[in-house]
């Protein structure tokens, strides 16, 4: 698989400082701010540093620092925001998937419940 990044995405914008967000959590690889169309009480956004499409793209190409930085920035979120009932962790890769940010990013969700994705 072939992964063209498009370094005009707006989260590579943000990254760039050229569009203000929320920030949750700031880390060496890792950035997370809060979604500007929160579907949750938190609805967090945690990206990598680094130019990756998509979930298979970080974690095909990404370094090892990169792949833990990002994992324990997820845990360090969850810790910060308050997800004792619970959580959701998606995301969302290509046409088929729906991803309108070709940027990866992991939507974090909590605060309410969710309901079920999956029959
Ligand atoms: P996707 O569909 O790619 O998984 O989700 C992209 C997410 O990015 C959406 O939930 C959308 O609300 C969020 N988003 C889009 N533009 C911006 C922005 O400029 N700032 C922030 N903080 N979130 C954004």
């Amino acid at each position: 698989m072939r992964f063209e990044y498009d370094p005009e995405n707006i989260f590579a914008k943000i990254l760039r400082g050229e569009i203000p967000n929320k920030t949750v959590l700031e880390t060496e690889h890792s950035l997370a701010f809060e979604d500007i169309s929160a579907q949750a009480p938190v609805h967090v956004l945690l990206i990598p540093k680094g130019a990756y499409v998509s979930y298979d793209h970080f974690a095909r190409d990404a370094s090892d620092a990169e792949i833990l930085d990002f994992n324990r920035a997820m845990a360090k979120i969850c810790e910060t925001v308050g997800v004792e009932d619970g959580f959701r962790a998606i995301t969302n890769a290509r046409r088929d998937g729906v991803q309108e940010v070709p940027h990866f990013h992991l939507h974090i969700l909590a605060g309410r419940p969710l309901g079920r994705m999956l029959e």
